[in-house]
């Protein structure tokens, strides 16, 4: 403890600061995003001259499934909405990323000789080896890819076109003015790839060894028309297999021709419910409308029945979508189909789910539940649902998401001498998440219509944190995977990182990158920095003005700000542009309380303070065994032997009273506040600047949290000294107490230092094998442990390959 002149206290906190390096964390992003235009303001909005091209489609294909291969042709409507005149248009070619000569498979490389052995390949399979390996060869014989048969213009004449990989340039036949309008056709084939050897967000799944039948996931199944806009002009970068898709909205009418005893499932409201569906089908749609819980419209027992036929005819189902940016579809005859309506606000949707019996008993009950419950979260935050439909089918892929559909995999595990089918803990929440989060997409990015090209995190990082607000209402101690600050923990401290705006192709460790740290992120955004209410008017201002438009990440950062009345800058720079990593520590405490001047008071204290401090050894040993000289001669002590250093002089009481003459009665009630002070050393360890969350202990028994915001580092991002008034003596202060700044150190985060508990497991010198493939055979009440090493392996699988 130390005692101090209260006047000098401010002044010295103040010097000690300006003696470091500055590194100014809190500077403006000016020099790192694009200078405010007319269509996009400084503000973060869309600006008054706000444009964007929109492209309608009239698509008629033909689902071949003896060949497994998809024709088909379209109409685009292009209109020209910018103020530029355009000489050609580009057209995106994606299912071209399937050739064996793609740009997908040629620039696939590997970190190291031994990493291409266990690592993820290219098209994003698990990498056990089988699969690796059988990835190599099929990826080298599959003979995918569009094979474009025409491109033309109304009239029927053929247009010039290029094909750049997964790109195709049209050339017009006259510049197309700002405003006018553009109509061609197009024509073409492609083999389905499946999505179990390939890859990736679409395909189609065998059952070989079930029924023999197909499901088809089908997507990227048509030329689209690439984006063109304000900040980027033609978006021009190829699809190499992790940048997804930049689209621009319009209306689409689509027939698609399937074997008669399929059941299709689509972007879309269907338009011939009485051609394709029975009456009994058609009445339990009517039911599910009205319905508080999922109706059947195809049972297990239908759709069994209808794994046995053969269809020799076909039946041509319609759609129409109104304002969306793509179509996919699903189309099986193993399909279980149900259905419920949710209508609040200005949301009306049919909530479906289409499921092959090998999805029970876990579809039945989660899979339509799941979309409502995420419409219902996501409407809060974002803005109401605005389609009639939002489906989830599960099939081949992991997880995708398209407007109104989305693909999902996740299933129980089959015991193979029973037949009975179970799940474990990992398998429910995996299927529940990604449904959430596939269906969430519809708001990010089907409707806030980022370029997934260029920015995955926009979409992903966005979509994961309303992902996991979600989640925290589906259940109590839901085991959410992304958002918990802890859980970010590992990856902050790991090396090799890519700051967030990394652009997707380049970003290596997606999961992390793409989707947990930016969801983490916009969590500490709402629970540290800004607060709940402040942020959550900030990001629903972002998807109110961004909806059915296209934002930058610029955007995003300005309108959070616009809209919080917050200066973030310092915090996209440290968690978007930067890879450090928040750890601070409290280093040390020195308590002050101040001085009453008065010397009965201060001399009192003063001697207190000599005989508080320790004893040295010296003393000790010589205590009681020494003898002293002037013991022994008495007649060598004077006045000194007698006086104590703290002894209070008359002259010192006549000065105090004069003094104390002299001041105001405000600053002697000042002197007789009691308060205790004390300087708190922090540093900045991990570099990434954090409010400092403190939890304040007293010795009276009472603890209390101080937040102070980040800008506490201004002056000296690396270390600071804090004062710390309370009333009562300071027994303990802890940094972060729950855990919601990422701090990736908590060790250094306590004073007085705590120990970590932690347990030490003590082994006989040879230990026991672990038998987990055992463990996991019991967990799913599978008789063969061999089965249920191939169903963790297949949940594995499934959640490597979540988009
Ligand atoms: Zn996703």
């Amino acid at each position: 403890m130390k005692r101090l002149a209260a006047l000098t206290l401010l002044a010295s906190l103040a010097s000690s600061a300006f003696a470091q390096t500055f590194d100014d964390k809190f500077r403006q992003l000016d020099e790192l995003l694009p200078t405010p235009t007319d269509t996009r303001t400084a503000s973060g909005a869309p600006g008054h001259a706000y444009w964007q091209q929109r492209a309608d489609y009239r698509i008629r294909v033909t689902l071949d499934e003896a060949k497994r291969a998809v024709s088909g042709s379209e109409t685009v409507t292009y209109h020209n909405k910018s103020p530029d005149t355009l000489t050609y248009l580009w057209v995106q070619l994606d299912q071209n990323m399937f050739r064996a000569d793609s740009a997908n498979r040629n620039i696939a490389s590997y970190p190291s000789r031994e990493a291409w052995k266990t690592a993820a390949t290219p098209g994003g399979q698990a990498g056990l080896q089988y699969e690796a390996a059988r990835f190599l060869v099929e990826s080298r014989k599959f003979d995918g890819g569009f094979k474009i048969a025409s491109v033309t213009g109304s009239n029927g004449r053929p247009l010039k076109v290029v094909i750049n990989k997964t790109m195709m340039r049209i050339d017009l036949p006259q510049p197309l003015k700002p405003g006018a309008s553009f109509a061609f056709d197009m024509a073409w084939t492609f083999n389905v790839p499946e999505t179990n050897v390939l890859g990736r967000r679409m395909g189609f799944e065998r059952f070989d060894k079930e029924d023999k039948n197909d499901l088809f996931e089908i997507a990227q199944f048509f030329p689209r028309m690439a984006a063109y806009y304000d900040a980027h002009g033609w978006q021009n970068k190829q699809y190499l297999g992790d940048g997804e898709f930049t689209l621009e909205f319009g209306d689409y009418e689509v027939e698609i021709t399937v074997p008669a005893d399929h059941i299709v499932a689509a972007t879309g409201e269907l338009q011939n419910a009485d051609v394709v569906l029975t009456s009994a089908q058609r009445e339990r749609l009517q039911r599910a409308r009205k319905a508080d819980k999922p109706v059947v419209i195809v049972t297990q027992a239908e759709a069994e029945a209808n794994e046995k036929q053969r269809a020799t005819t076909t039946k041509t189902w319609r759609f129409k979508a109104k304002n969306v940016r793509d179509f996919a579809f699903a189309s099986s005859r193993k399909f279980i189909w149900d259905a419920q309506g949710f209508k609040k606000g200005d949301t009306d949707v049919l909530a479906m789910s289409y499921y092959p019996k090998e999805g029970n008993p876990l579809w039945e009950k989660y899979s339509t539940q799941a979309i409502i419950h995420t419409i219902d979260s996501y409407n809060k935050y974002a803005f109401d649902y605005p389609y009639p439909v939002a489906i989830s089918v599960n099939g081949p892929v992991g997880g995708m998401e398209y407007p109104m559909i989305s693909f999902n995999g996740g299933r129980p595990a089959k015991d193979k001498k029973t037949g009975a089918l179970t799940y474990s803990k990992n398998v429910k929440y995996g299927l529940i998440s990604v449904i959430i989060h596939e269906v969430g997409h519809n708001y990010f990015p089907m409707i806030v219509n980022t370029d997934e090209r260029q920015w995955t995190w926009m979409d992903e990082g966005v979509n994961s944190f309303m992902q996991f607000l979600a989640e925290q209402a589906w259940e109590d101690h839901y085991p959410a995977r992304r958002g918990e600050p802890r859980n970010i923990v590992d990856y902050m401290k790991s090396r090799n990182q890519q700051p967030i705006m990394t652009n997707s192709e380049s970003v290596t460790n997606r999961g992390a990158n793409a989707y947990a740290k930016p969801a983490t992120a916009l969590n500490v955004l709402r629970e540290t920095v800004l607060g709940r209410e402040l942020f959550d008017f900030a990001f629903k201002e972002y998807a109110q003005r961004w909806k059915f438009k296209r934002p930058t990440p610029a955007d995003l950062f300005r309108t959070l700000e616009d809209a919080s009345g917050t200066d973030l800058d310092w915090f996209w720079r440290g968690w978007f542009y930067g890879t450090d990593a928040v750890d601070v520590s409290v280093d040390g405490i020195t308590e002050y309380t101040i001085g009453t001047k008065d010397p009965e008071v201060e001399q009192a204290w003063k001697r207190a303070q000599r005989d508080a401090q320790p004893v040295s050894v010296t003393d000790q040993r010589n205590a009681g065994t020494l003898a002293r000289r002037v013991d022994a001669h008495p007649e060598l002590k004077d006045f000194y032997n007698a006086h104590d250093d703290f002894t209070v002089t008359n002259a010192d009481r006549n000065k105090y009273n004069a003094t104390n003459e002299g001041l105001e009665d405000w600053e002697k009630a000042l002197l007789k506040e009691g308060k205790h002070l004390y300087l708190v050393d922090f540093t900045n360890v991990g570099g990434l600047v954090t409010p400092l969350v403190l939890q304040i202990e007293l010795q009276d028994g009472k603890k209390y949290i101080e937040r102070v915001p980040a800008e506490v580092w201004r002056y000296a991002p690396k270390k600071i000294t804090k004062l710390i008034v309370t009333d009562a003596p300071m027994v303990g202060l802890t940094q972060d107490p729950f855990l919601e700044t990422a701090d990736t150190d908590v060790g250094n985060n306590a004073w007085p230092r705590k120990a970590t508990p932690s347990r030490l497991e003590l082994f006989k010198s040879r230990p026991p094998q672990d038998d987990m493939m055992k463990d996991y055979a019991e967990k799913l009440k599978v008789k063969d442990p061999k089965e249920a090493n191939k169903a963790a392996d297949q949940a594995v699988e499934a959640g490597k390959a979540v988009e």
